[in-house]
């Protein structure tokens, strides 16, 4: 498999769609059949609502629609935004949500261990522990990942019934492929932006930015959200 994020954009947007057309070649019994193996329940533990635990919460554009409605102070733009052009603003493909400033980074909805929100709680969260993409393992081979964190949270062996684990697997395969579609969304966007605006992707202005936002510095984010970029000013 190829580092995607190296390719030009052109050639990225070709890697991604072929992700997807994997994505909907692979059977959905297979997931379920393995959903029923791993038989993971929930024990309310609340780590994977943690900073720590899981890095950051991507938000499909459709959950970002329910928290700008609910708390806009609960996103921010993703980590790790995928280009800087040469004026030293970055682009991002999506929000995040926002943790808190305890020691773990709590979810910002999270509230004495337990979420808030729990009844209205996002793509990701509904189907966590659980996905449906490609990656490489310790030894360098690509394979379909479809479980986060095993033994790490939970308790597994739970009978799990052929239509409860349809329904995840289904909803998992979906949420892979609505982020996959908002992933290639947004680099048309930005080849469509940067050609309009006669700008280009500078890796050193990138790293310097970076630098220094990670010293202290603001600094202006385009955030990909519903077809168009918003823009942001943040700081570390
Ligand atoms: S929204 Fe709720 S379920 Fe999702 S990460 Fe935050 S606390 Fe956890």
């Amino acid at each position: 498999m190829i580092i995607i994020s190296l390719l030009p954009i052109p050639l990225r947007i070709a890697a991604l769609t072929q992700e997807r057309n994997s994505l909907f070649d692979y059977p959905v019994e297979r997931l379920a059949g393995i959903i029923r193996d791993i038989g993971f329940r929930c024990t309310s533990c609340a780590k994977c609502c943690t900073r720590t635990f899981n890095g950051h919460v991507f938000l499909l554009d459709r959950d970002v629609s329910v928290v700008k409605a609910r708390d806009p102070a609960a996103l921010e733009p993703a980590p790790a935004p995928e280009f800087c052009d040469q004026n030293g603003i970055f682009y991002v493909s999506g929000y995040a949500l926002r943790t808190q400033d305890d020691e773990g980074g709590s979810c910002w909805f999270l509230e004495n261990g337990r979420c808030r929100i729990y009844d209205h709680r996002f793509t990701i969260c509904r189907i966590y522990p659980y996905m449906l993409h490609r990656e490489a393992d310790e030894r360098g081979n690509i394979d379909w990942r479809q479980f986060s964190g095993l033994d790490q949270h939970g308790e597994y062996g739970a009978v799990i019934s052929a239509g409860e684990s349809l329904d995840l697997a289904r909803e998992a395969k979906e949420y892979e492929n609505a982020f996959l579609t908002q992933e290639i969304q947004f680099l048309e966007c930005i080849q469509e932006y940067f050609t309009r605006y006669r700008l280009r992707h500078v890796q050193k202005v990138y790293d310097d930015r970076l630098r220094r936002f990670n010293r202290g510095d603001e600094i202006d984010v385009m955030v990909y959200y519903d077809g168009r970029l918003e823009k942001h000013r943040i700081r570390k």
